[in-house]
């Protein structure tokens, strides 16, 4: 098994979780964005929202996500943010949801 969140989500990477339960796993994003940046990724092997099919558990990554907000305290507000394949800028390849906040974030595109 060499895809570092399927070892993180077995357990076999030690990681601290901030959330956990049947079908997903949250934790710290090791290069945080903000001062709040939480990781929430499926137990199972799926490489991105394109290749998604399973609604139980498309319904427990965005739960997990509006737990992981309210548990982080982003009361204030935040966002949750999925990367897709290479036009996405998608570095892992293994669907997460990415649950950014802690401050205010500006504009969602940068216009460069
Ligand atoms: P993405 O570009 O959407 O694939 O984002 C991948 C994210 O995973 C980046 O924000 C990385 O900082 C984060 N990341 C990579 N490896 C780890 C790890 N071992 N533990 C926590 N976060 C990680
Ligand atoms: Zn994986």
């Amino acid at each position: 098994m060499t895809c570092i969140f399927c070892q993180i989500a077995s357990g076999k990477i030690a990681t601290d979780l901030l959330y956990s339960d049947e079908h997903v796993v949250a934790f710290q994003d090791i290069r945080p964005q903000a001062p709040k940046h939480v990781l929430v990724v499926p137990r199972a092997h799926v490489a991105s929202l394109w290749e998604l099919e399973d609604r139980e558990l498309a319904g427990a990554l965005l739960l997990a996500a509006a737990e992981v907000g309210r548990s982080q305290g982003l009361g204030a507000g935040y966002r949750v943010i999925t990367n897709i394949r290479k036009h996405g800028g998608q570095e892992v390849p293994h669907l997460h949801l990415h649950v950014v906040g802690g401050h205010p974030l500006g504009p969602m595109l940068q216009q460069d």
